[in-house]
């Protein structure tokens, strides 16, 4: 599949315009925010991993991952992705973990792009 993925119409009433992207513009404009800022609503993110895997929590390994970046439509107030990026995670060893050696490894940021 190729990414990034975008969706630039709402996909109940088809306007293109949307609130956070609209506001992050307006705060770009006024100088309160760096040209290129980008804000989204809600940012989705499915780790395509194989959980049961026990050599991803003994080295330092990475994952692909799906990111969802959401916005909220100005027109008729939907909450709907934007924006598909592929990115990598990374699994980080827990220095000093369980002593029962239970997964408590967690994907940590940043994510770099995939
Ligand atoms: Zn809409």
């Amino acid at each position: 599949m190729n990414y990034p993925k975008k969706f630039d119409k709402c996909p109940c009433c088809g306007s293109t315009k949307t609130i956070i992207a609209e506001e992050t513009e307006e705060q770009i404009v006024l100088g309160k925010l760096p040209e290129g800022s980008r804000i989204p609503a809600l940012v989705t993110q499915s780790q395509i991993i194989n959980m049961q895997d026990k050599k991803l929590i003994i080295a330092r390994r990475s994952f692909p991952m799906i990111l969802g970046f959401c916005d909220i439509c100005s027109d008729c107030g939907t909450l709907y992705c934007v924006e598909v990026q592929r990115a990598t995670g990374i699994i980080e060893p827990r220095v000093g973990g369980s002593p029962s050696g239970g997964n408590t490894s967690e994907p940590q940021f940043p994510f770099g792009k995939g």
